[in-house]
């Protein structure tokens, strides 16, 4: 009874091996028709599906002007402390204070991309962005600036 199981073990094991054995060699010598991603051989060309989700960034446009208004609803939404909100106060030409965004903070080692900041924001500041190759030796280098140095708010957006 024993011989009999452990024969019909082994068997299986072999034909199961021959059976992945057969698929392997079968691409062996058909190449053209493997479907898998040769990643990062294929990285200038790798297709990431619309919705996926890599970094948070803040848009900037070709005058270094974002949207962000300091008003931290991000922040607020956000579930687990990614994001801080370091605010100013700005003197307009009038001589009135107005508030605006000092720092963005971003700690990319805590954020879960669940989007709720990018849902959030009243004026589209942020957004995410697909980028993924996040590895770094040093996890401060995962804290960073969102806003551009030298950066400030567009004009007209409230
Ligand atoms: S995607 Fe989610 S976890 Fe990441 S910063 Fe936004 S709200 Fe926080
Ligand atoms: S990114 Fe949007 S939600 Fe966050 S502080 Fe700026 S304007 Fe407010």
């Amino acid at each position: 009874m024993f011989l009999k199981e452990y024969i019909s073990d082994v068997y299986r094991g072999v034909s199961s091996l021959l059976k992945g054995m057969r698929k392997t060699g079968y691409y062996f010598f058909h190449p053209k028709e493997i479907v898998t991603e040769q990643y990062p051989d294929n990285r200038a060309t790798l297709h990431l599906s619309e919705r996926f989700r890599g970094e948070v960034i803040m848009l900037h446009d070709e005058n270094n002007e974002h949207a962000c208004t300091g008003c931290t609803a991000c922040e607020l939404a956000c579930p687990n402390g990614t994001i801080k909100i370091i605010t100013k106060f700005d003197i307009s030409p009038e001589g009135k204070k107005k508030k605006a965004i000092d720092t963005f903070i971003y700690h990319l080692e805590l954020c879960t991309m669940c989007n709720l900041c990018i849902e959030a924001c009243p004026t589209n500041a942020i957004k995410m962005a697909q980028n993924f190759e996040h590895s770094v030796y040093d996890r401060s280098k995962l804290t960073k600036k969102l806003n551009h140095e030298g950066s400030k708010i567009r004009e007209g957006v409230e």
